[in-house]
């Protein structure tokens, strides 16, 4: 039976872990599959290693990777005034951020990213450039400098707040009912919460003939370094990567009109061919397109060179082939997303039918 409900998705989405203080993301999943896996560490690093030990048919080791630090930002210094000054910690939208609730160091203080009200905006300039993420600065009420030392200590991290929704079409099952299959969400850090969220489901199925290694890595976002220390450990035969992916798949100057989207929600989920860090081997692509294929499983490319994934870190330190396949999600590295619980899903079916076929 499936282990995954509407609250679990919720509590992976809406959890902090910004890159390298993944520890809360950590324990929430590590407490969610301990009862259905045969052993569990923690590496130096901070990855999470769950092993489901095999039939014994096999003697391949096949590594399932997901990451789960976020984009953040990082608290660098308090002044005077009570304001935080923060540097990006990954690719965060700048565009997407003033006047956005944020969640604060361990104790989650509620702040906001601040910007001056339009009253007093006089430069045109000023609404047509994006904001500059060294400029910008977040609030959480206090006082004075004092007051918000007293909540805050530099080198923690600020995460976007955004509350995880199930939407449209029809009524939100209830909290504890597994995720149906169809419908969408929005929530924070999709990526790659729902690619945690789909190794959870993989680790928690039935055995495979060889031991499945689920690993939860750390600080992706900044340069796949979990997945670079993880890989020289264990040096798999296969590592498949599951993601949460871009979907710009939107009308207009940055949609589809001009240049192809690089996925599109509800057609399934997405593999990819090659990205800005990993081609994958031919024979690995081959081998999941004829599996899509042969059992009916909805599937698109992801438009190709774009990005960069955990796959680069297992490819690049052991050769092992790696593949990535991932669920689109509209604006990613922004405080929201949206994503097609069909594609989460199919994307589920897909791995598992893939690494069957891996034996
Ligand atoms: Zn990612």
């Amino acid at each position: 039976m499936s282990i995954l409900t509407l609250e679990l998705l919720r509590r992976l989405s809406e959890t902090p872990g910004g890159p390298g203080d993944e520890a809360a993301v950590r324990d929430i999943i590590a407490r969610t599959v301990h009862p259905r896996v045969d052993e569990l560490s923690i590496d130096n690093m901070g990855n999470l290693i769950a092993i489901k030990r095999g039939s014994g048919a096999s003697s391949r080791q096949i590594v399932l990777a997901a990451h789960m630090d976020e984009v953040a930002f990082m608290i660098t210094k308090i002044d005077d005034d009570g304001l935080l000054h923060v540097a990006a910690s990954g690719g965060i939208n700048r565009r997407t951020v003033l006047g956005k609730p944020v969640q604060v160091g361990p104790d989650r203080l509620p702040g906001v990213i601040s910007l001056r009200p339009p009253h007093l905006v006089d430069d045109p300039e000023e609404y047509r450039r994006p904001p500059k993420l060294r400029d910008l600065v977040i609030d959480i009420g206090a006082k004075d400098g004092e007051e918000a030392k007293s909540k805050v200590k530099r080198g923690q991290y600020a995460v976007f707040r955004t509350p995880f929704r199930f939407l449209a079409p029809g009524e939100a099952p209830g909290p504890n009912a597994p995720p149906p299959r169809s419908g969408r969400i929005s929530g924070k850090a999709f990526d790659d919460r729902l690619g945690c969220a789909a190794l959870i489901e993989l680790l928690s199925g039935e055995p495979f003939p060889f031991d499945l290694v689920g690993v939860f890595t750390v600080q992706e976002e900044i340069g796949l370094r979990g997945a670079l220390a993880a890989g020289s450990r264990l040096k798999p035969d296969v590592a498949l990567i599951l993601e949460g992916t871009l979907c710009p798949d939107l009308p207009g100057r940055w949609g589809q009109e001009q240049t192809p989207p690089t996925t599109r929600l509800g057609h399934g989920p997405a593999i990819t061919t090659t990205d800005r860090s990993h081609i994958t081997p031919p024979w690995l692509l081959q081998h999941i397109l004829r599996t899509a294929e042969a059992n009916d499983i909805p599937h698109q490319f992801k438009h190709p060179n774009v990005g960069g994934t955990d796959a680069a870190g297992f490819a690049r330190y052991w050769g092992t082939p790696a593949a990535i396949i991932s669920t689109p999600a509209r604006y990613i590295h922004s405080p929201i997303a949206i994503a097609d619980l069909a594609d989460f899903w199919h994307g589920v079916d897909l791995v598992k039918a893939t690494l069957h076929g891996l034996a």
